[in-house]
């Protein structure tokens, strides 16, 4: 695996992109990403992984200051991996440039970003970025963070006329999806994070049969049975991302607290 820390040792060692998968992350590489690596194997014939802890895309430089990071082990899965390519930028190799930035519409401004103001403003600006810099034509994301995935697809995706993979959502056995930031959690936290993702797995079951599912109180219950803080419990179209559309495919998508920690799901 060929490690490039800058855009001159990239563009010397991957001359053409027209069979070059790309995975971008942040690092903290779980089974999450080893699947969007797998996928990109799958289909095309050469990896790019990014890992790449942006700054701007956190509103808290606390939460920045605090992601998981471990580079070393990181190096080792994605070299197991056959991974041929890692690219490691440091945050001046990314803002070096001038480029125009993102502002999202009214109509996006919904579940994260809402919740976290200029958050989906800096992703979109680090991806413009990403996607100048390493131009593959074929990018893996998840739908772990389906807004995100969404968010890039449409705005991004058409920029740069890339097609933007989204891959399944990849769970422990006890149903909690995989995240970087599970790290951070509690024993005690990691139990009751399990429980919800069980329960919404089961109410977005149940919503396909009975359409009438009151998810303010149910919101109400978590919060008080599991003492978290919900951002958001809402059933949104997978298309349109707009409330409440049960004639499409749906998903049940929320944000929740939990000891200081934000977790984010969809079911
Ligand atoms: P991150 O490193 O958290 O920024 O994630 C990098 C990429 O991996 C994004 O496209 C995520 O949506 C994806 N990802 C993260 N967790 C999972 C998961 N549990 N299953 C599938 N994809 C994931």
């Amino acid at each position: 695996m060929k490690i490039l820390k800058n855009v001159f040792e990239l563009n010397k060692a991957v001359k053409n992109y027209k069979n070059v998968g790309f995975v971008p992350t942040m690092g903290g590489i779980h089974k999450g990403h080893v699947s969007l690596i797998k996928t990109s194997q799958k289909n095309k014939k050469e990896t790019i992984v990014s890992i790449f802890v942006n700054p701007t895309q956190f509103n808290q430089k606390k939460d920045f200051k605090n992601y998981p990071r471990n580079i070393k082990k990181d190096i080792s899965i994605l070299k197991k991996l056959k991974v041929n390519y890692l690219f490691l930028p440091e945050t001046k190799e990314i803002y070096r440039k001038k480029m125009k930035s993102f502002k999202l519409n009214k109509s996006d401004k919904i579940l994260c970003a809402k919740h976290r103001k200029g958050h989906f403003e800096g992703v979109l600006n680090v991806m413009n970025r990403l996607l100048y810099i390493v131009k593959s034509k074929h990018v893996f994301m998840g739908e772990k963070d389906y807004q995100q995935y969404m968010l890039i697809k449409r705005i991004l995706g058409k920029k740069y006329k890339i097609n933007i993979v989204g891959c399944p959502t990849i769970r422990e056995s006890n149903k909690i999806a995989l995240s970087t930031r599970n790290k951070l959690l509690k024993k005690s936290s990691i139990k009751i994070a399990s429980k919800i993702a069980v329960r919404l797995d089961k109410l977005k079951k149940l919503s396909k049969k009975n359409k009438f599912i009151d998810l303010s109180k149910y919101k109400y219950k978590l919060e008080n049975k599991f003492k978290i803080k919900i951002d958001y419990l809402e059933f949104r179209d997978e298309k349109k991302m707009k409330l409440d559309n049960f004639k499409s495919k749906y998903r049940l998508f929320i944000a929740y607290h939990i000891n200081g920690v934000r977790l984010i799901d969809n079911f």
